[in-house]
């Protein structure tokens, strides 16, 4: 083979390396705010419950109010039932010192659900805050080894760049100009095989006398379709 070709070939090799090395380098943000979001998310859940939880003590305590509210009204009625003398009004104020004892009897049920609720609360919340621990470990677990990771692919992409550029001193200018041309816009390879009398760049058939000139490996032949440098596969 042409030793130039050679060349091309070990340089394309590791420029295909670094790209694939770039775009691994580019998903390591997404991951690291993928990781931040499920981190977030976790927070947000345990807050809710929490929020919930003391929303479920206030009004229990505004419960807590009315029935003493409703216990001092009690007693104030009774003590003017004693003092009454009518019995229409000692009557009317019977009736009114029920209606406050149902009220107070309904409060109390009302209170019982919300005693009953922040119970639930309470166990959701510690599930939720377990969960959330682990979710905390396994996030900055996966985050070192991203850190680790993003690492070495910087150091994999230096040395690679570096012996990317050794390797372009060895190789003519004008052709190495035409190699980078070609690798940026085929987006995969500049540098092909002939098999079987076909271009395995853009899978068409070569004509005889590129063939044949590939074959013979003296100089630098294109495809005549798709501009590809070819050697023999
Ligand atoms: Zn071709």
């Amino acid at each position: 083979m042409h030793s130039e070709l050679e060349q091309l070939l070990i340089l394309q090799d590791r420029e295909q390396k670094i790209r694939q090395i770039g775009a691994e380098i580019e998903t390591v943000p997404l991951q690291r705010k993928s990781l931040e979001a499920q981190l977030a998310a976790s927070k947000a859940s345990v807050e809710a419950l929490k929020h919930r939880a003391r929303q479920v003590e206030i009004d229990r305590k505004k419960l807590e109010l009315d029935v003493g509210t409703r216990t001092e009204t009690i007693a104030r009625l009774k003590t003017q039932q004693y003092q009454t003398r009518k019995n229409d009004e000692f009557q009317a104020i019977g009736h009114e010192i029920e209606r406050y004892e149902n009220e107070i009897r309904k409060i109390e049920d009302q209170e019982l659900e919300l005693m009953v609720l922040a119970d639930k609360v309470k166990a959701d919340l510690a599930e939720e805050e377990k969960k959330a621990a682990a979710v905390q470990q396994s996030v900055n677990r996966q985050m070192a080894d991203l850190d680790q990771k993003s690492k070495a692919l910087e150091s994999q992409l230096q040395g690679l760049s570096k012996e990317r550029s050794e390797l372009a001193t060895h190789i003519d200018e004008d052709l190495l100009g035409l190699f980078e041309r070609l690798f940026k816009s085929k987006g995969d390879a500049a540098v092909v095989a002939v098999e079987h009398g076909v271009c395995t760049g853009c899978h068409m058939k070569v004509t005889t006398a590129t063939a044949s000139r590939v074959r013979a490996g003296k100089e630098i032949v294109s495809c005549e379709n798709c501009a590809r440098i070819l050697y023999e596969g």
